[in-house]
């Protein structure tokens, strides 16, 4: 039986980096490779994986809430690598669970843990829930040294506390550790029971 990851990290933790240097050492070793995304995500062109340091890839599939993965596809494949996998609809998560037993390949997905109020992404919470290995890829506060662990959401400069979970518009994000982010972004702020600021 093949293994499921989930490699989790805030934003600008090279997660797009590492997928595609995983995916050139299987292919440079003749291995076959499927990178998977989600539809939604189509910042860079949907069908491009693209780092921050320039390395792109195409993606083999786009997946959507209507997607259902058929293990037979998957036969002969050496590794399927899942970029943005915070944005996986929780049955996709499922079908790749199935495919780490038959046929057998294993599942690499990257993706943000939580969202900019806190909360754990769909696809996240089923890979935290079905998930072989749960391993972080790190990246240290805008801030401070400590390491970040959570994403806040600017909107010209400023935090963002309410709105949609997905909005791939004009924010920005940056990675905070906890105690420069609840210094912006107060617990009681995002349970609605103060405003920033009071
Ligand atoms: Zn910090």
């Amino acid at each position: 039986m093949a293994k499921l990851y989930f490699r989790y990290g805030t934003m600008d933790s090279a997660k797009s980096m590492n997928l595609l240097a995983v995916a050139h050492n299987y292919r440079k070793q003749g291995k076959t490779v499927r990178l998977l995304k989600p539809a939604i995500d189509d910042r860079f062109g949907r069908d491009t994986i693209r780092s921050r340091s320039g390395l792109e890839r195409k993606v083999d599939l786009l997946v959507d809430e209507d997607t259902r993965l058929d293990p037979r596809d998957f036969v002969g494949v050496d590794c399927v690598l899942v970029d943005e996998a915070q944005f996986l609809p929780p049955r996709v998560v499922d079908d790749l669970r199935e495919i780490t037993h038959d046929p057998g390949v294993p599942v690499i997905c990257y993706g943000l843990r939580t969202d900019f109020r806190t909360r754990l992404f769909p696809g996240s919470r089923r890979l935290l829930e079905l998930a072989d290995r749960i391993e972080e890829v790190k990246v240290t506060c805008t801030h401070c040294n400590r390491k970040a662990i959570f994403n806040m959401r600017l909107c010209d400069g400023i935090p963002v506390t309410q709105g949609e979970q997905i909005a791939l518009g004009d924010e920005t994000y940056e990675p905070l550790c906890s105690a420069c982010f609840l210094a912006r972004v107060p617990l009681a702020v995002l349970r609605g029971e103060s405003t920033p600021g009071g």
